[in-house]
């Protein structure tokens, strides 16, 4: 069992003024709730995000912090990104806290599974991920798109836990694992599981955005999971290769095929070397896009430069 310790809670917020004031309201009490039960230190703070909104949210949120003990904020110069202002967070509070949960600000993510996230972490986790039991709540379009988007993750070759987004409590070791992985492409949900550590899982219903709308229409959606395919899987250059090793064998058909139409005389004149030369030359140019997709691979994992381990503990 872990001695209890410092908790924070990073909100990233993006123009999220109709439910900023609630939601500061929500997570102080859940604050004073651990608190008083004693699984969490006094020092144990929510910190938003401001993303550059557009609208008045760094207002609300010096609001917040004036009015309210718990409240700290920071402020992007520009909008960022989710996943960049997540990161932005959680790096500048990582020396000041023993874990720190990450939570989206609609709180469409039930806020009472933290206390299960910190029981979880009191008994010897660095990382738990929360994860979605039902998407009842959410429209039928972002469920498909949703369950689409980690089936496409999967078949990539991506290594993400199922049904999670970025609902998680990191310990201290963990952030500073995380702090190793100077990428700048960031998905951080393929990105945690490549830390390792003592891991588990808490399960809870995802309810519906109680105001404000979602942030991340398909387009994004989309050009997330891109990101994330890229970032994280050679799997498409893979594919390339096996493509052109199949059209190579294709066109060894093609050619038997065509060799005997020839000498059965059904051809005319160059049709036979054309349909060979088209097929065996196609595949070859795959196998050879694939080739050098495999070198530029290998530079990709190179250039990213994560780290080759990552000690958990050392007896000296
Ligand atoms: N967000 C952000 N920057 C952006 C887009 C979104 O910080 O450029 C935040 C947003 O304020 C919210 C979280 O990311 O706290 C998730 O966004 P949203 O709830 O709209 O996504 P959804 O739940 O619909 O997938
Ligand atoms: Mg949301």
């Amino acid at each position: 069992m872990r001695e209890k310790s410092t908790l924070f809670i990073v909100v990233p917020c993006y123009n999220e003024k109709d439910v900023l004031p609630e939601t500061s309201k929500r997570l102080s009490e859940v604050l004073e709730n651990m608190i008083s039960k004693n699984k969490i230190t006094d020092e144990s703070r929510i910190i938003f995000v401001d993303d550059g909104s557009l609208d008045n949210t760094w207002e609300i949120i010096c609001r917040e912090h004036n009015t309210r003990p718990r409240v700290s904020g920071i402020k992007l110069s520009r909008n960022q990104g989710h996943q960049n202002a997540l990161l932005g967070g959680l790096m500048t509070v990582k020396d000041e806290c023993g874990c720190a949960v990450s939570i989206d600000a609609d709180l469409q993510d039930d806020i009472n599974t933290i206390e299960d996230m910190v029981d979880k972490y009191l008994e010897g986790c660095e990382i738990v991920y929360g994860v979605r039991k039902k998407r009842d709540s959410d429209t039928f379009f972002k469920r498909t798109t949703a369950v689409g988007f980690y089936k496409l993750m999967r078949f990539m070759g991506v290594d993400c836990v199922f049904n999670h987004a970025d609902y998680r409590l990191l310990s201290r070791q963990a952030l500073n694992a995380l702090a190793e992985f100077p990428e700048k492409n960031l998905f951080l949900r393929g990105m945690i599981p490549l830390i390792g550590f003592k891991s588990d899982c808490v399960y809870y219903d995802r309810k519906e955005r109680f105001a404000g709308e979602s942030k991340y229409p398909l387009k994004k959606m989309l050009s997330f999971a891109f990101d994330g395919i890229t970032s994280f899987s050679i799997n498409p250059i893979r594919m390339i290769s096996t493509m052109g090793i199949t059209v190579c064998f294709i066109a060894f058909l093609i050619l038997l095929y065509s060799v005997i139409r020839k000498f059965t005389g059904h051809t005319i004149t160059g049709w036979t070397s054309i349909i060979c030369s088209l097929w065996f030359l196609g595949g070859v140019q795959l196998i050879g896009i694939g080739l050098i997709g495999e070198y530029i691979g290998k530079m990709y994992k190179e250039v990213k430069n994560r780290p080759r381990y990552i000690i958990e503990t050392y007896l000296k």
